[in-house]
């Protein structure tokens, strides 16, 4: 089964207009490698302009509420994301689920109110330190699966990112072979969870200090189709070979 490469920037909360031409550099070099897709992730402030300024690209949402409206003050519903142009949503990112305490069952319920409003799901998970360390990772990262995969979904339009907590912004990865076992597990998981052929077709993501240098390495591990990227997706200079490393594996 042939997966196309998938390489996601989450700009976190970063970024004014001014960072702007940075996008536009990114979308434009993406062009130039049409075998992988590509997306960013930019603050709910910056979604519509980043749009307007890459007519065409692929511009999502970090976060989402699962209800489709009402007294949720600071939050935004995925239909509101649809309507200004966003094709894709980030649930359950780590920052999110550690510091605003959000569970498995939150995570299902704002990947089934993106899905039904449109949007593409990336669905994170990821262990902390500890848990690497006492060797209980894929039981974890399983069991996170098991509580905020959706019922039903479209296997085109939900990928999962296996973000390791303690390589976030840290400059610490995974050993490919620990990456390559965490992803097979996850695919066995979803092919038992979705049935085997939504477990083909889905992409697993890896995410946790990707970048320029060590993007070939990473995206070439098994059951790996593509990278969620935060710091290094900041700037065109740092993004653009992330891209390139998916396009040559691709
Ligand atoms: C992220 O926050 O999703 C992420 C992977 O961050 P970084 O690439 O900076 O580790």
């Amino acid at each position: 089964m042939t997966r196309r490469k998938y390489v996601v920037g989450n700009w976190k909360m970063n970024g004014l207009t001014s960072a702007l031409n940075e996008a536009q550099a990114i979308f434009a070099a993406a062009k130039e490698h049409p075998s992988v897709d590509v997306a960013l992730c930019p603050p709910f402030t910056l979604i519509g302009p980043m749009i307007a300024a890459a007519p065409g690209a692929a511009v999502g949402g970090q976060d989402c509420h699962s209800a489709a409206s009402g007294a949720y003050t600071g939050s935004v519903a995925a239909s509101m994301l649809t309507d200004i142009g966003a094709r894709l949503v980030i649930v359950g990112h780590s920052e999110r689920r550690e510091g605003f305490d959000e569970s498995d069952a939150d995570v299902k319920a704002k990947a089934e109110a993106a899905l039904a409003a449109g949007l593409s799901v990336i669905l994170c998970v990821g262990e902390p330190r500890e848990v690497r360390e006492s060797g209980g990772a894929i039981d974890y990262v399983l069991a996170q699966i098991a509580g905020s995969l959706p019922d039903e979904f479209d296997s085109t339009k939900l990928a999962i990112a296996y973000e390791p907590i303690w390589a976030i912004g840290t400059g610490l990865v995974p050993t490919v072979e620990d990456v390559a076992a965490m992803h097979g597990a996850i695919r066995a998981k979803l092919s038992d969870q979705a049935g085997s052929a939504a477990g083909q077709v889905m992409r697993i993501l890896y995410g946790g200090s990707v970048n320029a240098e060590n993007a070939e390495e990473l995206l070439g591990a098994g059951d790996v189709d593509g990278a969620l990227v935060g710091g290094a997706s900041l700037t065109a200079a740092k993004f653009v070979p992330i891209v390139a490393a998916g396009a040559k594996l691709g």
